[in-house]
């Protein structure tokens, strides 16, 4: 089949090749470039051992602080919460216990797709020094806190995942650029990490051009159920595919809205500064849990971000948040360089309100297949989400059920 691939993120990306492999000839389009969203500037954690949600009592329940600090871990632009109002509604419907159950086990089916997938792309490609297995710690400062996440680590183990917890002694042995602030810390040994997100996309990307993946640069407008099958691209003349794959992360939602799907997607934007050229502060990922950011010790130097400000996509950053996402990190981090010698960057996670993105076919036709909506986790589930694309445009039945991740899941009232 002819088959063109709306997005070149992650996402995209690796749908694209999945679909070359399975001998289709394949168009990626991307109104800008590879990397241009979200895949760009992310923390570059490959993140499967995760099981949280955005939706959850206890995320509800800590709300109200979060509201009361402009530059905490979770803010609404203000001038934004009319337009989020539907979409914090499904998400306070989505904390629902019955609900909250059933997401997990779905999130958790995909995230154990998620390591052995990107294992196997990059071996194909011949990425695989861009996959970084060290593992990854969850650092705590408070004691209370540390037992309070006892709960969530009995119900990781019960999945399955590896997970250690360790004093304060061996995480200065693992991590000495870790401050005394920290007391102790969840150590999970399967936890990955890349090279850096630009830099693996771009790659990605070289490898597709090189295999014979077309790429065309255009925004598409519309897409066309037909027959035939047409993408609507500003500017210029239509195209017309066999197949179509909407991978357009938080930019998604016109364009399956076009093909009879109404999907809930919004974006939680997320801020980091990084600090090109240095290294040796860290070894290995760090989160800093009940503060909202994590720290990565990319290739390319030193990523420190995180934070979630629901604002959707028009509105300018508000760089103000990194800055207190850096004045937090100072009292984890020994050698964190001064904030001004540091670049800052903002980036829109596409989010649907049960964490889980959608990943399946449009309402208008079975030869469109929608995969976005991956929010925190879309670098970690890009190269399983493109096998299971392929699956779905082949006809070979899926590694994992794709009925929680359907585009129609929304008009049965999530
Ligand atoms: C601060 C931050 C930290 C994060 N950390 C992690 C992490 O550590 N681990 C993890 O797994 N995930 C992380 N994420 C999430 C992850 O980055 C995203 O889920 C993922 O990059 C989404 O990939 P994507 O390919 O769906 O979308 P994107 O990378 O946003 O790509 C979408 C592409 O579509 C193009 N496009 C949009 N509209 C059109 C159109 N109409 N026509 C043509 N092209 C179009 C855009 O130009 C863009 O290139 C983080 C996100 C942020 C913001």
């Amino acid at each position: 089949m002819r088959i063109v691939v709306v997005g070149a993120g992650l996402v995209g990306l690796a749908s694209a090749h999945a679909l070359a492999a399975d001998g289709h000839e394949v168009t990626v389009i991307d109104r800008e470039g590879p990397a241009a969203g979200a895949s760009r500037g992310n923390a570059g954690w490959i993140a499967h051992t995760d099981i949280d949600l955005i939706a959850s009592p206890k995320m509800l329940r800590q709300v109200p602080g979060f509201l009361l600090d402009p530059l905490g871990p979770l803010a609404i632009r203000p001038s934004y919460l009319p337009r989020l109002l539907p979409w914090l509604i499904r998400l306070v419907a989505a904390s629902r216990p019955s609900r909250l159950k059933q997401s997990v086990e779905a999130l958790v089916s995909l995230q154990m797709q998620a390591l052995p997938a990107w294992d196997a792309l990059s071996a194909e490609l011949g990425l695989s020094r861009h996959i970084h297995r060290r593992g990854g710690l969850f650092a705590f400062s408070g004691r209370d806190a540390m037992a309070r996440n006892r709960d969530h680590l009995d119900r990781q183990r019960a999945l399955g995942i590896a997970v250690d917890e360790i004093a304060a002694d061996e995480v200065r042995q693992m991590e000495p650029g870790l401050s005394d602030a920290i007391i102790g810390a969840a150590f999970y040994p399967d936890a990955a990490h890349v090279s850096d997100p630009r830099v693996l996309t771009q790659a990605l990307f070289d490898a597709a051009i090189a295999r014979g993946i077309a790429f065309r640069q255009g925004a598409v407008t519309a897409v066309e159920a037909g027959p035939p099958l047409t993408l609507r691209i500003e500017g210029t003349d239509p195209l017309a595919a066999d197949a179509v794959v909407i991978a357009a992360g938080a930019w998604s939602k016109p364009l399956a809205a076009c093909l009879g799907d109404a999907v809930p997607l919004d974006t939680e934007r997320g801020y980091n500064v990084s600090f090109p050229g240095v290294t040796g502060v860290l070894s290995r990922p760090v989160a800093f849990p009940g503060f909202g950011f994590v720290a990565t010790p990319l290739d390319t130097g030193l990523r420190v971000g995180g934070a979630v400000e629901l604002g959707g996509l028009a509105l300018p950053p508000n760089h103000e948040r990194s800055r207190a996402l850096h004045a937090r990190a100072r009292t984890f981090l020994r050698d964190l360089p001064a904030y001004e010698t540091g670049t800052q960057w903002m980036g829109f996670r596409p989010s649907i309100p049960d964490s889980l993105p959608v990943i399946g076919r449009s309402s208008a036709s079975a030869n469109v297949v929608l995969a976005f909506g991956h929010g925190h986790y879309g670098l970690t589930q890009s190269a399983a989400t493109g096998r299971l694309v392929a699956d779905m445009l082949n006809g070979r039945s899926p590694a994992i059920d794709l009925a929680p991740f359907s585009a129609q899941r929304f008009a049965r009232g999530l």
